[in-house]
């Protein structure tokens, strides 16, 4: 049965560029871990811009960095080569990724924030494993692959039931997020 609360995220926000690094860094969060597509790439893109390596370095001063992705191995091998750690086809939001990287990063839950544009599963996922989670918008849905389409239809229909049952929260960290990606 699904758990509607696991699809809040603790934070809310356009991008990873307006994302509040220090402010993670000052509440104890030590690794960063990144969705692929459409978080740091849209679907049509194959390789990191030199743009996102130069922001996910410069954040690498701060925190361990981790990119997980559903995607199958060539796709983010190739996208990520050898720039950054990566787990690939992760099957988000089953835990088995997730604590994969808990596990090499040797960290508690708590000090690994999770940021992608998926609620179904980066978000899901992340809360399940107990990470700190911030959904981002996705860079170009209409990108998407077939299994993400049909997510997304899920994942409204779910945005419908977490606004009843947590309004205030949906208020908070959901709204936005909701009405800019129907
Ligand atoms: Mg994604």
């Amino acid at each position: 049965m699904l758990n509607l609360k696991y699809l809040l995220p603790d934070s809310y926000q356009d991008s990873i560029y307006q994302i509040n690094y220090q402010g993670l860094a000052k509440q104890g969060i030590k690794a960063l871990l990144f969705d692929l597509d459409n978080t740091l790439i849209d679907y049509v893109q194959t390789k990191l811009t030199v743009e996102v390596i130069e922001f996910l370095k410069e954040l690498e001063k701060t925190f361990k960095i981790i990119i997980i992705s559903n995607s199958h191995k060539k796709r983010v091998q190739n996208a990520i080569g050898t720039h950054f750690d990566l787990i690939y086809f992760a099957k988000k939001p089953l835990k088995f990724g997730f604590k994969k990287a808990i596990k090499n990063l040797g960290y508690k839950s708590h000090e690994i924030a999770m940021i992608g544009d998926q609620l179904m599963t980066d978000i899901y996922g992340g809360n399940r494993t107990d990470l700190f989670t911030i959904i981002v918008d996705p860079i170009q849905k209409k990108t998407d692959k077939l299994p993400t389409r049909i997510n997304r239809k899920i994942e409204n229909y779910f945005i419908r039931r977490v606004e009843k049952k947590y309004p205030k929260a949906y208020e908070e960290v959901l709204k936005k997020y909701a009405i800019k990606n129907k």
